[in-house]
């Protein structure tokens, strides 16, 4: 239960939210579609201006529905857009789910492809990543620590981010609704009359049911990020999802035998990501790769792009300067000692990765470069470059520490700019990056109501999509955080009003 969304960090980009109004702090449609266009502008009939306006217009709707069903939420005050400077940027568009105690979906919390149940909020994340070298920092630990005890000691198991968001939706809309749910039992196909949608045929308990659909049929199977041979064919890589291993792009490829456009097929929500090995699934990297005393370099040891930009943004730069090419992330010994490195902090995922060539230490970053495979003088000269930047606050060549989004992600104490910290102190590491990614962009094309569409702009009756199942309103840009899963739940709650007008016609 929970696909991708479960695995996530479970945040929404929501442009003037009730939550901000309540806040007073200010946002409008106005400033939220301008933020758009200086970010995806018109791209294609996914990312048309039709639709951006169709996603800030149901924003609204989809918060006070879900809280007046029990669900609730919070901002996420301090994380900023992630091109805050553009027309209409702001800081605290994201929404999240409150810490929910999952014990109130009994029994089907064991199937949830969450990691985890812990209370944390996405704020907490950037500052736990420097919990112990920085006051706030720790303050922000000790929060964690004590909404945890506070959960124990009452009882309950609070689980936050995508564990929690999806845990509270199923409680609320399977348990409270009394909605069947049926695990295990993937869509086959669509059942088609006349042109339109009127069932699903589902493979359940070793048959296959066809089920009669009187307003509609909603495709939320996710997108293709586990799909081998899709990836190879739109993407020239085999991919490195982080993603949940069942969303193989079925959904996609029925509702394209149904006479469904897609769009953004060749794209994703891309990242870098540390190498996997045996044990260990790629891990993305979103405050570690941004933090001082780090760079990123390709296989000469040449950096190719700013560290702290937005994991999108880095992916596609990634894949512009070698799809197949082998990156690294060089440090040294301070950006061990003082942060939080996601992908170091199972002993025996580390321990794979020595084994397995995806970590190397050396004394010096001549030697390291002879253990990775790069030439060390370019090596030595790179670091040498990007220390006389660190020295000076300033990155003369990708802007690094320029954006408030850079910053989201840096260490205060680190002065002049606290993204950049010199690589002086041995013993220095080395982990092999990868192009990954937090799922596929490409999918059905959908109107504002979620409705999917022909080549020919006409409307399949009957059938809608969301999520990665449709292609992405954001097109090849992620302007906030929680760029997906915000449309997700926006237009998932715009298809179903849409449903809930049409004329009810049982078919079943
Ligand atoms: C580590 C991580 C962190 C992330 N953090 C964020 C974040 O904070 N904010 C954000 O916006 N995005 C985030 N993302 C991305 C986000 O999780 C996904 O883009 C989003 O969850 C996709 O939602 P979805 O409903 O389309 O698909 P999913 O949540 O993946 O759900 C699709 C479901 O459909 C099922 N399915 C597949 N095929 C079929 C079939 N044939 N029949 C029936 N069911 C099928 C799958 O098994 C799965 O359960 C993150 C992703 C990862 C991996």
């Amino acid at each position: 239960m929970g696909g991708n969304s479960a695995k996530s960090g479970g945040g929404m980009w929501l442009p003037d939210n009730p939550l901000m109004r309540a806040d007073r702090v200010g946002d409008s449609r106005e400033e939220a579609l301008a933020y758009l266009a200086a970010t995806v502008g018109d791209e294609g009939r996914a990312g048309s201006r039709a639709r951006q306006e169709a996603f800030v217009d149901g924003v609204a709707d989809f918060v006070d529905t879900a809280r007046r069903h029990g669900m609730t939420f919070v901002r996420a005050p301090e994380y900023a857009d992630y091109y805050p400077e553009r027309p209409g940027g702001k800081i605290g568009r994201g929404v999240e789910h409150t810490p929910f105690d999952v014990r109130r979906i009994g029994a089907w919390w064991k199937t949830s492809q969450a990691p985890a149940a812990l209370p944390v909020l996405t704020d907490d994340v950037w500052l736990l990543g420097r919990a112990w070298s920085t006051p706030s920092g720790f303050r922000r630990g000790a929060r964690l620590v004590l909404r945890a005890l506070a959960g124990v000691l009452t009882g309950k198991k609070l689980a936050g981010i995508g564990a929690g968001l999806t845990a509270s939706f199923l409680r609320t809309v399977v348990i409270d609704n009394d909605t069947e749910l049926w695990l295990n039992s993937p869509l086959e196909d669509l059942v088609v009359e006349d042109g339109r949608v009127v069932g699903a045929r589902v493979a359940h308990d070793g048959g296959t049911l066809a089920i009669g659909a009187r307003r509609g049929v909603m495709l939320a199977g996710g997108g293709f990020d586990a799909n081998k041979e899709w990836r190879r064919r739109y993407h020239g890589i085999d991919g490195n999802p982080s993603g949940a291993p069942g969303n193989l792009g079925r959904p996609i490829e029925i509702a394209v035998a149904a006479g469904a456009a897609v769009e953004l097929m060749d794209d994703a929500w891309w990242g870098a990501s540390v190498a996997p090995t045996s044990v260990s699934e790629p891990s993305f990297l979103v405050g570690e790769r941004s933090f001082p005393y780090t760079v990123i370099v390709d296989e000469r040891g040449d950096r190719f792009a700013n560290e702290s930009e937005s994991y999108v943004d880095l992916g596609h730069h990634m894949l512009e300067h070698g799809r197949l090419g082998t990156y690294w992330m060089i440090s040294d010994r301070r950006h061990a000692r003082r942060y939080l490195r996601s992908y170091a902090m199972d002993p025996k995922a580390g321990k794979a990765m020595r084994r397995e060539g995806v970590m190397f230490q050396a004394p010096t970053p001549a030697e390291l470069a002879v253990a990775i495979g790069v030439d060390p003088d370019r090596l030595t000269a790179t670091v040498g470059r990007f220390n006389g930047f660190a020295r000076a606050g300033v990155n003369g060549d990708f802007g690094r520490g320029n954006s408030a989004y850079d910053r989201y992600y840096s260490d205060p104490l680190v002065r002049p700019n606290p993204n950049l910290g010199p690589l002086e102190k041995g013993p220095f590491t080395a982990v092999k990056i990868v192009i990954g990614d937090l799922g596929t962009k490409g999918g059905v094309v959908t109107d504002g109501d979620g409705r999917a569409l022909r080549e020919d702009g006409s409307v399949i009756e009957g059938l809608y999509a969301a999520g990665n199942n449709s292609a992405a309103v954001m097109g090849r840009t992620y302007p906030g955080p929680g760029s997906t899963i915000g449309p997700a739940v926006v237009f998932g709650m715009r298809a179903a009003r849409h449903m809930a007008r049409c004329q009810a016609e049982d078919v079943s």
